[in-house]
């Protein structure tokens, strides 16, 4: 058979890359260096950001923002339960060195807290800042600078600390420092008492969700955080949201993290938390190796004092038996410090 310099064309195309252009080792390919760009950044590229924050400020004239629905205008000066005023009002910004490993990395995750809290729990760390409302009020411009200055610093992220009464401000400012170089992922540090519409309008913008899953029954919500019986429901509903936008955690090749869903559980004593129901839940709604930091640091604070089953810190038993039920129930992307937590407690116990 005659074979054609047209056949020999035709057949290197077919055997393709494999003949004439052989793979690149898996190693080299592998150590070749993808530019990642924030989710933020390709809906701007989109044309679709600008629409995105002009939607959410229109939420601040019939406050809808939180499953509060105060329907206050805060546009007019009115102020809802989170007491918050229009602009946004910070308390502090810095480079954390305390938040999850592969958060903080080797220069810190950059920190902004945010004043005043639309969930109020009797027992919070920061509560000057959360129920008195410390802090000083900015223009998102400003927010735009502190968000900057973090990424110049050499931060891994910007971490927004009770962000959800100030989605708008946040959505402006990202757009205002994006146009100024900003690059790196932003994390939604959330109690997780979020509206599943409003986390939809996040969509494209947040790349890391943090959100606390705090209680699995209505009763103790509505005791422990403001009569918020419905939080176990609506923040279910939020967080399966997150999952579907960012999945499961993904970190770079040094181990930072860059995109997907880290959950926060803290251990209460007399399992005031539902550890149980809530690790099961995650295992059987989200994914089994969906990340969770199961936290040991409950302290008694600010009104925890009055209510006499929390009122004291976490034996070693109540937190070892809630990572024998993560471990039960096959969680496999457990907080490396909690697991360390566990493994002392165990090594105390035996000897
Ligand atoms: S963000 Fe504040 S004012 Fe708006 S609904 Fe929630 S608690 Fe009310």
């Amino acid at each position: 058979m005659k074979f054609t310099r047209r056949d020999f064309i035709k057949n290197s195309f077919l055997l393709g890359s494999s003949a004439l252009f052989p793979p690149i080792p898996v190693s080299l390919a592998e150590k070749k260096e993808i530019k990642w760009i924030a989710a933020y950044e390709k809906l701007e590229m989109e044309g679709k950001l600008a629409q995105r924050v002009k939607q959410a400020y229109t939420l601040f004239e019939n406050c809808q923002l939180c499953p509060r629905k105060c329907g206050v205008n805060r546009q007019k000066g009115e102020k809802g339960f989170c007491r918050s005023p229009i602009k946004p009002m910070i308390f502090s910004y810095h480079p954390h060195f305390g938040e999850e490993l592969s958060l903080v990395g080797g220069k810190g995750s950059g920190t902004i807290f945010f004043s005043n809290c639309n969930l109020r729990c009797i027992f919070c760390q920061n509560w000057p800042i959360s129920h008195d409302g410390k802090g000083k009020e900015i223009q998102d411009e400003d927010l735009a600078d502190v968000m900057l200055r973090l990424q110049s610093m050499g931060c891994h992220n910007i971490n927004f600390v009770t962000p959800t009464h100030v989605m708008p401000n946040i959505l402006n400012a990202t757009r205002i420092a994006l146009k100024k170089g900003l690059h790196i992922p932003l994390v939604y540090n959330t109690s997780g008492y979020e509206r599943l519409e409003i986390v939809k309008m996040l969509d494209g913008i947040i790349d890391i969700y943090l959100p606390d899953l705090k209680y699995m029954d209505a009763d103790k919500a509505a005791k422990y955080s403001a009569g918020a019986s419905d939080y176990p429901e609506v923040t279910k509903k939020a967080i399966i949201e997150m999952h579907r936008q960012v999945g499961v955690l993904k970190l770079d090749h040094q181990g930072i993290a860059i995109r997907g869903l880290m959950i926060r559980h803290l251990v209460m004593p007399n399992r005031a938390a539902g550890t149980e129901k809530f690790v099961k839940w995650v295992a059987e709604t989200l994914s089994k190796n969906t990340y969770v930091n199961i936290m040991a640091q409950y302290r008694v604070e600010y009104k925890a004092y009055d209510y006499p089953e929390i009122a004291r810190g976490i034996t070693a038993q109540e937190f070892l038996e809630a990572m024998d039920w993560a471990e039960k129930y096959g969680l496999t992307n457990l907080d490396p410090q909690s697991v360390a937590v566990k493994n002392i407690y165990y090594h105390r116990r035996s000897n």
